[in-house]
């Protein structure tokens, strides 16, 4: 298997700073800076899902979401969709964890859809499995039974999977609880012996808490309300453990209404405090509304009218507070993803910089030969299919090393952009030049007549002529002069290739040097002089 070192470098540092979360964090923060500053949206991404994951462990649930909605919309624009996926289910458990079901549907759909489209079961099974979770929260109870089955179908022929025991484990706890609400207890049951053995093995362990607590409350509905005890008792004796356990709680709260109704007190009790502790460590809104309306549904059973009606006031600030920050959040989410496509313009016009900076040299602004030669093959192809023409123009500064001898260098250099900048003012879509080598300049030209071509190569003579530039050595003026060698072949008639092309420009330049510099010949294979003699090598007046 191809091994993914982004991925296992991100996961490396996720591991090594397990107990230090602020530590983690910080380490995100400059990996954001370095991606940002590389116009890297893997990289981005990942270092955004990882905050995110980061903040969902810690159960702080508000930060979440801004982390992790950057983190979908960059890597919606690479192609690792394992990381998509991964990162559309984190953003939909953060929806859900916000009781927004509407986008958690949206986002785990989202994730479902990739990983079908690429066949990945283990992420189809993944990502179904939390579909489902969010259909029995809105009561679509069919639909939840539909998809969880298809889940354990899957399930089992991806049995070797990471956390295949908690993952394998899952679609039956939640089947379970959905036939409980459907009143079948035998059948939720079943479920769970299923399971029983996997989810003791399985990590980390607030999902046996969970299961204990599942198999409780299938209990309790059936009337076996000694083994319901068991199996409280044996979820309460759980340790407070780091974590966001916001499923488990909802379900104790569910829970406690029972044991109320069946007057334990006793394990009522211990249920609130349970729930109490819980919104204590973890300050969240929705924890705090959990525990209040648990407090005053206890009170009131134990007559405490005061107690029950102060926590009912309570709850109701909470609530206001609630409907606010909906509200709030709603406008957050549309910041947020406005932001995210403003970081994806910025990196893509750095990407775009970086790629232009790449394939130009940096003295001469030109293009380099690599650049020229994506170019020339697309003119190519293009003129191919259309039999048009394309034309090469070869230019070398004359005496050029006296040039550097007699003015210096960074004289030289100056003469080398002035030319360049002759060059640059023919470009268009359809003419290309490259710096070649030290004074060597090579330009491609599509869909021209010969007439053109050679009048592009006059109009740069012309502008170094007019630019007056000294050099004493040439006994051409004592200016600089180019000698420029010219081509412009119908493609397909003589399956001549770039390279070919390329050469005859060659061939002329040599000629332009040979008969003295500071001229244009022009390269045409079917030239015949006035004797009748083949002769390819047409020299230009300028
Ligand atoms: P000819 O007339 O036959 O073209 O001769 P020439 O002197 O122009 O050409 P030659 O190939 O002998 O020398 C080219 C010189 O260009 C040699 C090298 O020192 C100089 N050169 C190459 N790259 C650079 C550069 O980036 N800057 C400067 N200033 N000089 C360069
Ligand atoms: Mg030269």
């Amino acid at each position: 298997m191809k091994k993914d070192i982004l991925r296992e470098t991100l996961l490396n540092i996720y591991m090594e700073n397990i107990n230090n979360p602020k530590r983690f964090r910080k380490e995100m923060c400059r990996i954001i800076r370095q991606a940002r500053e590389t116009g890297d949206f893997r990289l981005l991404g990942m270092a955004y899902y990882y905050m995110a994951f980061s903040y969902y462990q810690s159960g702080e649930r508000d930060i979440v979401l801004p982390y992790i909605i950057k983190s979908v919309t960059l890597l919606e624009h690479t192609n690792d969709y394992k990381a998509v996926i991964t990162a559309c289910n984190l953003c939909g458990a953060a929806y859900l964890s916000q009781e927004n079901y509407q986008l958690a549907l949206s986002s785990y759909s989202r994730a479902y859809r990739i990983a079908k489209r690429h066949r990945n079961r283990t992420y189809e099974s993944y990502s179904m499995n939390n579909l489902a979770d969010c259909y029995e929260k809105l009561g679509d109870y069919d639909t939840t039974i539909k998809l969880l089955r298809q889940c354990m179908e899957l399930d089992k022929r991806t049995s070797n999977a990471p956390y295949s025991d908690l993952t394998s484990s899952l679609p039956y706890m939640n089947l379970a609880d959905c036939y409980e609400k459907l009143g079948d207890y035998d059948k939720a049951l079943e479920c769970l012996e299923t399971v029983a053995d996997r989810i003791e093995n399985a990590e980390p362990k607030m999902w046996l808490q969970l299961y204990y607590e599942i198999r409780a409350s299938v209990l309790y509905s059936k009337g076996d309300l000694e083994n319901a005890g068991i199996y409280l008792d044996k979820s309460l004796s759980f340790d407070e453990s780091a974590g966001d356990n916001y499923i488990n709680y909802e379900m104790f709260e569910k829970l406690l209404h029972r044991l109320i109704e069946i007057k334990d007190f006793e394990r009522a009790e211990k249920t609130l405090e349970k729930l109490t502790l819980f919104a204590d460590r973890c300050d969240h809104l929705m924890n705090n509304i959990i525990r209040y309306r648990a407090q005053a549904a206890y009170l009131m059973s134990q007559n405490d009218r005061e107690g029950a009606l102060s926590a009912s006031l309570k709850l109701n600030e909470l609530y206001d507070r609630r409907i606010k920050d909906i509200r709030n959040m709603q406008l957050s989410v549309h910041k947020k993803h406005m932001e995210a496509e403003n970081e994806i313009i910025k990196l893509n016009n750095k990407l775009h910089e970086n790629e232009k900076a790449a394939s130009r040299d940096p003295l001469s602004k030109l293009l380099n030969r690599a650049a020229l030669l994506k170019e020339a093959t697309a003119f190519f192809e293009i003129a191919a299919s259309k039999k048009e023409k394309i034309g090469a123009v070869f230019i070398d500064i004359d005496y050029f090393k006296q040039c550097n001898d007699t003015y210096g260098h960074a004289k030289g250099d100056e003469i080398i952009r002035e030319v360049a900048r002759a060059c640059l003012k023919e470009e268009t879509a359809s003419v290309k030049f490259a710096r070649y080598g030290g004074d060597e300049f090579f330009g491609i030209i599509h869909g021209f007549s010969d007439e053109k071509v050679i009048d592009t190569a006059r109009r740069i003579c012309e502008r170094i002529r007019k630019a007056d530039i000294p050099n004493i050595e040439n006994p051409n003026g004592h200016r600089v002069t180019l000698s420029v060698g010219l081509v412009n072949v119908a493609i397909g008639e003589r399956s001549d290739t770039i390279i070919d092309i390329a050469n005859y420009a060659d061939k002329a330049l040599y000629c332009s040097k040979d008969k003295g510099k500071n001229r244009i010949c022009f390269f045409d294979y079917d030239h015949f002089d006035e004797k009748g003699k083949r002769d390819p090598y047409i020299m230009i007046d300028f």
